[in-house]
Protein backbone atom coordinates (compact mmCIF):
# COMPACT_ATOMS: atom_id res chain seq x y z
CA UNK A 1 0.00 0.00 0.00
CA UNK A 2 1.24 3.38 -0.78
CA UNK A 3 -0.31 5.48 1.72
CA UNK A 4 -2.82 7.05 -0.30
CA UNK A 5 -5.56 9.34 1.02
CA UNK A 6 -7.92 12.07 -0.10
CA UNK A 7 -5.08 14.40 1.87
CA UNK A 8 -2.46 13.02 -0.32
CA UNK A 9 -4.38 14.35 -2.89
CA UNK A 10 -3.26 18.11 -2.12
CA UNK A 11 0.27 16.50 -3.80
CA UNK A 12 -1.90 15.22 -6.70
CA UNK A 13 -0.20 17.76 -9.50
CA UNK A 14 3.05 15.40 -8.90
CA UNK A 15 0.85 13.04 -11.03
CA UNK A 16 2.16 15.09 -13.93
CA UNK A 17 0.15 18.44 -15.12
CA UNK A 18 -2.46 17.97 -17.93
CA UNK A 19 -1.22 19.35 -21.25
CA UNK A 20 -3.89 22.12 -22.37
CA UNK A 21 -5.44 20.70 -24.95
CA UNK A 22 -7.18 18.40 -22.75
CA UNK A 23 -8.69 21.06 -20.41
CA UNK A 24 -11.21 23.58 -22.16
CA UNK A 25 -11.74 27.12 -20.63
CA UNK A 26 -14.81 29.03 -20.02
CA UNK A 27 -14.87 32.51 -19.46
CA UNK A 28 -17.02 33.26 -16.27
CA UNK A 29 -18.49 36.14 -13.99
CA UNK A 30 -19.15 35.67 -10.34
CA UNK A 31 -22.26 36.41 -9.66
CA UNK A 32 -21.42 36.61 -5.96
CA UNK A 33 -18.36 39.33 -6.12
CA UNK A 34 -18.11 40.28 -9.56
CA UNK A 35 -14.98 38.36 -10.56
CA UNK A 36 -14.07 37.20 -13.87
CA UNK A 37 -12.37 33.85 -13.61
CA UNK A 38 -12.15 30.46 -15.79
CA UNK A 39 -13.35 27.48 -15.35
CA UNK A 40 -11.62 24.40 -16.96
CA UNK A 41 -13.17 21.14 -17.90
CA UNK A 42 -11.97 18.28 -19.76
CA UNK A 43 -12.42 17.96 -23.64
CA UNK A 44 -15.20 15.70 -24.54
CA UNK A 45 -12.88 12.80 -26.53
CA UNK A 46 -10.45 13.02 -23.55
CA UNK A 47 -12.54 10.37 -21.32
CA UNK A 48 -14.53 7.47 -21.90
CA UNK A 49 -16.71 5.96 -18.72
CA UNK A 50 -15.47 2.22 -18.29
CA UNK A 51 -18.37 1.68 -15.54
CA UNK A 52 -20.82 2.95 -13.19
CA UNK A 53 -21.13 1.48 -9.81
CA UNK A 54 -24.45 0.87 -8.16
CA UNK A 55 -24.79 4.22 -6.74
CA UNK A 56 -24.39 5.46 -10.98
CA UNK A 57 -20.67 6.43 -9.26
CA UNK A 58 -18.94 6.84 -12.90
CA UNK A 59 -15.71 5.25 -13.64
CA UNK A 60 -13.35 7.01 -16.25
CA UNK A 61 -10.01 6.21 -18.45
CA UNK A 62 -8.63 9.60 -19.19
CA UNK A 63 -9.34 12.85 -17.11
CA UNK A 64 -12.25 11.84 -14.57
CA UNK A 65 -15.15 15.01 -16.07
CA UNK A 66 -17.25 14.25 -12.45
CA UNK A 67 -13.87 16.51 -10.93
CA UNK A 68 -15.07 19.35 -12.26
CA UNK A 69 -18.67 19.47 -12.46
CA UNK A 70 -18.80 22.41 -10.34
CA UNK A 71 -17.89 26.56 -10.54
CA UNK A 72 -15.94 27.54 -7.97
CA UNK A 73 -15.04 31.12 -7.87
CA UNK A 74 -11.45 31.44 -6.87
CA UNK A 75 -11.90 34.95 -5.41
CA UNK A 76 -14.86 34.09 -3.09
CA UNK A 77 -15.33 30.60 -3.33
CA UNK A 78 -19.31 31.07 -3.83
CA UNK A 79 -19.80 27.09 -5.89
CA UNK A 80 -22.29 25.75 -7.63
CA UNK A 81 -22.96 23.51 -10.73
CA UNK A 82 -23.10 25.61 -14.01
CA UNK A 83 -26.56 25.57 -14.86
CA UNK A 84 -26.96 27.12 -10.78
CA UNK A 85 -24.05 29.60 -10.83
CA UNK A 86 -24.97 32.57 -12.81
CA UNK A 87 -28.63 32.42 -11.41
CA UNK A 88 -28.26 33.94 -8.32
CA UNK A 89 -31.46 34.91 -6.40
CA UNK A 90 -30.41 38.32 -4.71
CA UNK A 91 -32.36 37.52 -1.35
CA UNK A 92 -29.64 34.64 -0.80
CA UNK A 93 -26.57 36.94 -0.90
CA UNK A 94 -26.07 37.81 2.37
CA UNK A 95 -26.94 34.49 3.88
CA UNK A 96 -24.25 33.09 1.18
CA UNK A 97 -21.61 35.31 2.16
CA UNK A 98 -21.78 34.77 5.57
CA UNK A 99 -21.53 31.22 5.48
CA UNK A 100 -18.85 31.07 2.98
CA UNK A 101 -16.95 33.83 5.39
CA UNK A 102 -17.33 30.95 7.87
CA UNK A 103 -15.14 28.38 5.87
CA UNK A 104 -12.73 30.44 4.22
CA UNK A 105 -9.72 29.60 6.76
CA UNK A 106 -10.30 25.99 5.95
CA UNK A 107 -9.15 23.96 3.57
CA UNK A 108 -7.34 26.46 1.19
CA UNK A 109 -7.55 25.87 -2.53
CA UNK A 110 -6.66 27.47 -5.32
CA UNK A 111 -9.29 27.11 -7.52
CA UNK A 112 -7.72 29.48 -10.20
CA UNK A 113 -5.39 26.48 -11.23
CA UNK A 114 -6.86 24.69 -14.38
CA UNK A 115 -6.00 21.23 -13.11
CA UNK A 116 -8.00 19.76 -10.13
CA UNK A 117 -6.56 17.39 -7.64
CA UNK A 118 -9.14 15.17 -5.63
CA UNK A 119 -8.57 17.42 -2.52
CA UNK A 120 -9.44 20.40 -4.47
CA UNK A 121 -12.51 18.72 -6.46
CA UNK A 122 -13.96 17.33 -2.50
CA UNK A 123 -13.82 21.13 -1.44
CA UNK A 124 -15.14 22.20 -4.45
CA UNK A 125 -18.42 20.19 -3.82
CA UNK A 126 -18.21 20.84 -0.21
CA UNK A 127 -18.14 24.53 -1.14
CA UNK A 128 -21.11 24.49 -3.26
CA UNK A 129 -22.98 22.45 -1.01
CA UNK A 130 -22.31 25.23 1.68
CA UNK A 131 -23.87 27.41 -0.69
CA UNK A 132 -26.53 25.22 -1.45
CA UNK A 133 -27.62 25.35 1.52
CA UNK A 134 -27.32 29.10 2.54
CA UNK A 135 -29.18 29.54 -0.99
CA UNK A 136 -31.72 27.11 0.20
CA UNK A 137 -31.61 24.58 -2.51
CA UNK A 138 -33.71 21.96 -2.74
CA UNK A 139 -32.67 18.56 -1.03
CA UNK A 140 -31.95 16.84 -3.91
CA UNK A 141 -29.73 19.31 -4.93
CA UNK A 142 -27.47 19.11 -1.83
CA UNK A 143 -27.74 15.73 -1.78
CA UNK A 144 -26.39 15.33 -5.29
CA UNK A 145 -23.35 17.83 -4.08
CA UNK A 146 -22.49 15.61 -0.70
CA UNK A 147 -22.81 12.28 -2.76
CA UNK A 148 -20.38 13.26 -5.39
CA UNK A 149 -18.20 14.35 -2.42
CA UNK A 150 -18.71 10.66 -1.06
CA UNK A 151 -17.30 9.99 -5.33
CA UNK A 152 -14.42 11.42 -4.78
CA UNK A 153 -13.55 9.85 -0.89
CA UNK A 154 -14.21 6.25 -3.00
CA UNK A 155 -11.71 7.15 -5.64
CA UNK A 156 -9.07 8.04 -3.11
CA UNK A 157 -9.88 4.93 -1.29
CA UNK A 158 -10.95 6.38 2.02
CA UNK A 159 -14.03 4.01 2.50
CA UNK A 160 -14.43 5.60 6.02
CA UNK A 161 -14.94 9.08 5.10
CA UNK A 162 -16.80 8.21 2.17
CA UNK A 163 -19.40 6.62 4.53
CA UNK A 164 -19.86 9.72 6.21
CA UNK A 165 -20.42 11.50 3.16
CA UNK A 166 -23.05 8.76 1.78
CA UNK A 167 -25.11 9.07 5.13
CA UNK A 168 -25.66 12.69 4.88
CA UNK A 169 -26.41 12.19 1.01
CA UNK A 170 -29.11 9.24 2.10
CA UNK A 171 -30.35 11.96 4.74
CA UNK A 172 -30.98 14.61 2.25
CA UNK A 173 -32.08 12.49 -0.80
CA UNK A 174 -34.74 11.03 1.70
CA UNK A 175 -35.73 14.41 2.68
CA UNK A 176 -36.00 15.16 -1.11
CA UNK A 177 -38.18 11.74 -1.82
CA UNK A 178 -40.73 12.63 1.60
CA UNK A 179 -41.37 16.06 -0.04
CA UNK A 180 -42.12 14.52 -2.93
CA UNK A 181 -39.47 16.12 -5.15
CA UNK A 182 -39.46 18.88 -6.71
CA UNK A 183 -40.88 19.05 -10.17
CA UNK A 184 -39.62 21.98 -11.73
CA UNK A 185 -35.97 19.89 -11.72
CA UNK A 186 -37.60 17.00 -14.01
CA UNK A 187 -35.88 14.87 -10.66
CA UNK A 188 -37.58 11.32 -11.02
CA UNK A 189 -39.16 10.66 -7.91
CA UNK A 190 -38.05 6.63 -8.43
CA UNK A 191 -34.39 7.56 -9.13
CA UNK A 192 -34.59 9.29 -5.95
CA UNK A 193 -36.05 6.35 -4.34
CA UNK A 194 -33.50 4.35 -5.26
CA UNK A 195 -30.66 6.05 -4.53
CA UNK A 196 -32.04 6.30 -0.47
CA UNK A 197 -32.53 2.70 -0.80
CA UNK A 198 -28.93 2.21 -2.00
CA UNK A 199 -27.23 4.71 -0.11
CA UNK A 200 -29.51 3.17 3.17
CA UNK A 201 -27.54 -0.21 1.65
CA UNK A 202 -23.91 1.35 1.67
CA UNK A 203 -24.12 2.62 4.98
CA UNK A 204 -25.29 -0.48 6.62
CA UNK A 205 -28.73 0.52 7.56
CA UNK A 206 -30.03 -2.93 5.36
CA UNK A 207 -33.81 -3.13 6.93
CA UNK A 208 -34.31 0.47 5.97
CA UNK A 209 -32.94 -0.26 2.33
CA UNK A 210 -35.81 -2.64 1.28
CA UNK A 211 -38.72 -1.09 1.19
CA UNK A 212 -37.25 1.59 -0.83
CA UNK A 213 -35.54 -0.74 -3.25
CA UNK A 214 -39.02 -2.53 -3.41
CA UNK A 215 -41.19 -0.03 -4.76
CA UNK A 216 -38.56 0.59 -7.78
CA UNK A 217 -38.47 -2.88 -8.08
CA UNK A 218 -41.84 -3.08 -8.65
CA UNK A 219 -42.73 0.10 -10.69
CA UNK A 220 -43.99 -0.16 -13.75
CA UNK A 221 -43.30 3.12 -14.95
CA UNK A 222 -39.73 3.20 -13.92
CA UNK A 223 -36.89 2.91 -16.48
CA UNK A 224 -36.01 -1.00 -17.23
CA UNK A 225 -32.25 -0.05 -16.41
CA UNK A 226 -33.41 1.22 -12.89
CA UNK A 227 -36.04 -1.54 -12.47
CA UNK A 228 -32.85 -3.83 -12.90
CA UNK A 229 -30.76 -2.22 -10.55
CA UNK A 230 -33.04 -2.28 -7.41
CA UNK A 231 -33.77 -5.96 -7.93
CA UNK A 232 -30.31 -6.38 -8.20
CA UNK A 233 -29.56 -4.51 -5.04
CA UNK A 234 -32.74 -5.71 -3.50
CA UNK A 235 -31.05 -9.30 -3.83
CA UNK A 236 -27.80 -7.98 -2.82
CA UNK A 237 -29.61 -6.50 0.90
CA UNK A 238 -31.17 -10.07 1.22
CA UNK A 239 -27.84 -11.46 1.18
CA UNK A 240 -26.31 -8.73 3.51
CA UNK A 241 -29.19 -9.06 6.33
CA UNK A 242 -28.33 -12.77 6.36
CA UNK A 243 -24.89 -11.58 7.00
CA UNK A 244 -25.60 -8.71 9.46
CA UNK A 245 -28.18 -11.62 11.53
CA UNK A 246 -25.19 -14.04 11.40
CA UNK A 247 -22.10 -11.23 12.37
CA UNK A 248 -24.99 -10.50 14.89
CA UNK A 249 -24.25 -13.78 16.89
CA UNK A 250 -20.07 -13.46 16.62
CA UNK A 251 -18.51 -12.44 20.60
CA UNK A 252 -15.90 -10.31 18.68
CA UNK A 253 -18.47 -7.71 16.85
CA UNK A 254 -20.16 -7.26 20.19
CA UNK A 255 -18.50 -4.22 20.90
CA UNK A 256 -18.95 -2.71 17.63
CA UNK A 257 -22.31 -4.25 16.82
CA UNK A 258 -23.38 -0.53 15.54
CA UNK A 259 -21.24 -0.96 13.04
CA UNK A 260 -22.13 -4.68 11.86
CA UNK A 261 -24.63 -3.68 9.32
CA UNK A 262 -22.25 -1.69 7.86
CA UNK A 263 -19.56 -4.70 8.09
CA UNK A 264 -22.23 -6.88 6.78
CA UNK A 265 -22.74 -4.50 3.78
CA UNK A 266 -19.22 -4.74 2.46
CA UNK A 267 -18.70 -8.42 3.09
CA UNK A 268 -19.15 -11.49 0.50
CA UNK A 269 -20.76 -14.56 0.95
CA UNK A 270 -18.60 -17.28 -0.56
CA UNK A 271 -19.31 -20.80 -1.76
CA UNK A 272 -16.55 -23.66 -1.87
CA UNK A 273 -17.51 -27.19 -3.13
CA UNK A 274 -16.38 -30.01 -1.02
CA UNK A 275 -12.54 -30.41 -0.45
CA UNK A 276 -11.98 -27.25 -2.45
CA UNK A 277 -9.30 -24.79 -0.20
CA UNK A 278 -10.47 -21.57 1.00
CA UNK A 279 -7.04 -20.71 1.85
CA UNK A 280 -3.20 -21.91 2.19
CA UNK A 281 -1.01 -21.56 5.48
CA UNK A 282 1.90 -18.89 3.74
CA UNK A 283 -0.13 -16.94 1.95
CA UNK A 284 -0.99 -13.35 2.83
CA UNK A 285 -4.15 -12.97 5.14
CA UNK A 286 -6.38 -10.08 3.79
CA UNK A 287 -9.51 -10.92 4.90
CA UNK A 288 -11.58 -12.86 8.08
CA UNK A 289 -13.81 -15.44 7.43
CA UNK A 290 -17.15 -16.73 9.16
CA UNK A 291 -18.55 -20.33 8.26
CA UNK A 292 -22.47 -19.34 7.14
CA UNK A 293 -23.22 -23.17 6.62
CA UNK A 294 -21.34 -26.58 5.96
CA UNK A 295 -18.03 -27.02 7.99
CA UNK A 296 -14.31 -26.17 7.47
CA UNK A 297 -11.08 -28.48 8.24
CA UNK A 298 -8.16 -26.68 9.66
CA UNK A 299 -4.93 -27.92 8.61
CA UNK A 300 -1.27 -26.97 9.97
CA UNK A 301 0.36 -29.28 7.90
CA UNK A 302 0.27 -30.48 5.10
CA UNK A 303 -3.35 -32.01 4.12
CA UNK A 304 -2.44 -34.76 1.70
CA UNK A 305 -0.79 -36.35 4.50
CA UNK A 306 -1.87 -35.10 8.26
CA UNK A 307 -5.06 -34.86 10.02
CA UNK A 308 -6.97 -31.66 10.21
CA UNK A 309 -6.53 -29.81 13.87
CA UNK A 310 -10.07 -28.95 13.92
CA UNK A 311 -13.16 -28.38 12.00
CA UNK A 312 -15.00 -25.57 11.94
CA UNK A 313 -18.93 -24.82 11.65
CA UNK A 314 -21.54 -22.72 11.17
CA UNK A 315 -21.11 -19.03 13.41
CA UNK A 316 -17.23 -19.94 14.06
CA UNK A 317 -14.62 -17.65 12.96
CA UNK A 318 -11.10 -18.11 10.90
CA UNK A 319 -8.15 -15.71 10.61
CA UNK A 320 -9.73 -12.97 12.85
CA UNK A 321 -5.97 -12.40 13.39
CA UNK A 322 -5.97 -11.17 9.95
CA UNK A 323 -8.34 -8.13 10.15
CA UNK A 324 -5.69 -6.75 12.61
CA UNK A 325 -2.12 -8.14 11.77
CA UNK A 326 -0.31 -8.18 8.53
CA UNK A 327 0.18 -12.24 9.15
CA UNK A 328 0.23 -14.45 6.98
CA UNK A 329 -2.28 -17.64 6.86
CA UNK A 330 -1.55 -19.88 9.66
CA UNK A 331 -3.44 -23.11 8.20
CA UNK A 332 -4.31 -24.36 5.14
CA UNK A 333 -8.51 -24.44 5.64
CA UNK A 334 -10.17 -26.52 3.41
CA UNK A 335 -14.22 -27.44 2.70
CA UNK A 336 -14.44 -30.69 4.33
CA UNK A 337 -14.60 -33.17 1.55
CA UNK A 338 -18.06 -34.92 0.92
CA UNK A 339 -17.91 -38.44 2.64
CA UNK A 340 -20.89 -39.38 0.23
CA UNK A 341 -21.93 -38.47 -3.11
CA UNK A 342 -25.49 -37.02 -1.54
CA UNK A 343 -24.01 -36.01 1.41
CA UNK A 344 -21.67 -33.47 -0.12
CA UNK A 345 -22.31 -29.73 1.38
CA UNK A 346 -20.62 -26.81 0.04
CA UNK A 347 -18.82 -24.53 2.30
CA UNK A 348 -20.33 -21.32 2.69
CA UNK A 349 -18.59 -18.70 3.77
CA UNK A 350 -18.80 -14.59 5.01
CA UNK A 351 -15.29 -13.25 3.98
CA UNK A 352 -14.80 -9.76 5.51
CA UNK A 353 -11.70 -7.73 4.18
CA UNK A 354 -9.49 -6.42 6.00
CA UNK A 355 -9.09 -2.91 4.29
CA UNK A 356 -12.68 -2.69 4.58
CA UNK A 357 -13.01 -3.63 8.03
CA UNK A 358 -10.27 -1.28 8.65
CA UNK A 359 -11.51 1.74 7.22
CA UNK A 360 -15.45 1.35 8.82
CA UNK A 361 -14.03 0.92 12.18
CA UNK A 362 -11.74 4.24 11.94
CA UNK A 363 -15.38 5.39 12.04
CA UNK A 364 -15.13 5.11 16.12
CA UNK A 365 -12.28 5.21 17.70
CA UNK A 366 -13.25 4.79 20.96
CA UNK A 367 -14.27 1.17 19.95
CA UNK A 368 -10.54 -0.16 19.52
CA UNK A 369 -9.89 -0.88 22.91
CA UNK A 370 -12.96 -3.02 23.11
CA UNK A 371 -12.12 -5.17 20.17
CA UNK A 372 -8.33 -5.77 21.19
CA UNK A 373 -9.24 -6.83 24.55
CA UNK A 374 -12.45 -9.44 23.18
CA UNK A 375 -9.06 -10.66 20.65
CA UNK A 376 -6.82 -11.15 23.72
CA UNK A 377 -9.46 -12.95 25.80
CA UNK A 378 -10.75 -14.89 22.30
CA UNK A 379 -6.57 -15.42 22.07
CA UNK A 380 -6.40 -17.22 25.24
CA UNK A 381 -9.45 -19.71 24.47
CA UNK A 382 -7.95 -20.20 20.75
CA UNK A 383 -5.22 -22.54 19.71
CA UNK A 384 -4.74 -21.21 16.49
CA UNK A 385 -4.86 -17.67 17.42
CA UNK A 386 -1.74 -18.17 19.32
CA UNK A 387 -0.21 -19.89 15.95
CA UNK A 388 -1.89 -16.82 13.96
CA UNK A 389 0.42 -14.47 16.37
CA UNK A 390 3.13 -16.31 16.74
CA UNK A 391 3.82 -16.57 12.87
CA UNK A 392 3.09 -12.89 12.70
CA UNK A 393 6.13 -12.55 15.37
CA UNK A 394 8.23 -14.98 13.37
CA UNK A 395 7.92 -12.98 10.08
CA UNK A 396 7.66 -9.57 10.84
CA UNK A 397 10.10 -9.66 14.30
CA UNK A 398 8.12 -7.17 15.69
CA UNK A 399 5.86 -9.03 18.49
CA UNK A 400 9.03 -10.44 20.60
CA UNK A 401 6.76 -12.61 22.44
CA UNK A 402 8.30 -15.01 24.89
CA UNK A 403 6.85 -17.91 24.68
CA UNK A 404 5.00 -20.03 26.16
CA UNK A 405 2.72 -17.07 25.97
CA UNK A 406 -0.46 -19.00 27.18
CA UNK A 407 1.53 -18.70 30.70
CA UNK A 408 1.15 -14.66 30.89
CA UNK A 409 -1.93 -13.99 29.62
CA UNK A 410 -2.15 -10.27 31.22
CA UNK A 411 1.32 -9.94 29.14
CA UNK A 412 -0.66 -10.94 25.93
CA UNK A 413 -3.23 -8.27 26.03
CA UNK A 414 -0.53 -5.88 26.65
CA UNK A 415 1.46 -6.56 23.76
CA UNK A 416 -2.23 -6.82 21.58
CA UNK A 417 -3.44 -3.71 22.62
CA UNK A 418 -0.42 -1.79 20.87
CA UNK A 419 -0.39 -3.24 18.25
CA UNK A 420 -4.06 -3.11 17.67
CA UNK A 421 -3.83 0.79 18.02
CA UNK A 422 -1.07 0.90 15.87
CA UNK A 423 -2.69 -1.17 12.64
CA UNK A 424 -5.52 1.51 13.11
CA UNK A 425 -3.42 4.40 13.58
CA UNK A 426 -4.40 5.31 16.82
CA UNK A 427 -1.60 6.51 19.27
CA UNK A 428 -2.71 8.57 22.25
CA UNK A 429 -2.47 12.24 20.25
CA UNK A 430 -4.02 10.46 16.42
CA UNK A 431 -7.27 9.62 18.46
CA UNK A 432 -7.99 13.06 19.78
CA UNK A 433 -6.68 14.62 16.39
CA UNK A 434 -9.30 12.35 14.44
CA UNK A 435 -11.86 12.63 16.92
CA UNK A 436 -11.59 16.82 16.05
CA UNK A 437 -11.64 15.90 12.41
CA UNK A 438 -14.30 13.63 12.32
CA UNK A 439 -16.45 16.64 14.55
CA UNK A 440 -16.75 18.47 11.28
CA UNK A 441 -17.17 15.78 8.79
CA UNK A 442 -20.37 15.28 11.43
CA UNK A 443 -21.86 18.05 13.29
CA UNK A 444 -23.59 21.12 11.56
CA UNK A 445 -20.55 22.94 11.22
CA UNK A 446 -18.70 23.25 7.42
CA UNK A 447 -16.44 20.01 7.63
CA UNK A 448 -12.73 20.61 8.03
CA UNK A 449 -11.76 18.28 5.27
CA UNK A 450 -9.05 18.32 7.72
CA UNK A 451 -6.82 15.41 7.33
CA UNK A 452 -7.42 12.10 9.57
CA UNK A 453 -4.61 10.03 10.47
CA UNK A 454 -3.28 7.52 7.87
CA UNK A 455 -3.06 3.91 9.21
CA UNK A 456 -2.10 2.67 5.55
CA UNK A 457 1.37 2.29 6.87
CA UNK A 458 1.22 -0.71 8.96
CA UNK A 459 -0.54 -2.18 6.34
CA UNK A 460 2.51 -4.53 4.37
ZN1 LIG B 1 -16.83 35.35 -6.30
Amino acid sequence: MNGRSVCGYDSGQEEGTLSPDVLVKREVRCPLCGKDFRHWSPRSGTYSLIRRDSDFCPHYHGTNPTLYQVYVCPGCNFAAYRPDFSNLEESSRAAIVSALGRVRHEGAVDFSQPERSLFAALRSFELARISAEARRSPPEVQASLIHRAAWICRYAEELGREVRYLGRARDLYQAAFDRGVARERQTNDLAVAYLVGELMLRTGRIPEAQPYLLLVANASDAKASLVRSAKDRLYDSKQAAQIQRLLETITLFHPIAHLVGLIAAHSERRSIGPGGILCRKGEPGLSMFVVAAGEAEVYLGDPADSDPVAIVGPGETLGEMSLFLAAPRSATILARPARTGPMAVALEIIEIPRTAFRNLLKLDAGVVAAISETIARRQRENAHWLEELEMAADTHGQLEIPLPVSQSPGGLQSLILPKVRRFFGLGADHEAAEAVADQGLDGADPPSLAPGPDAEELAT
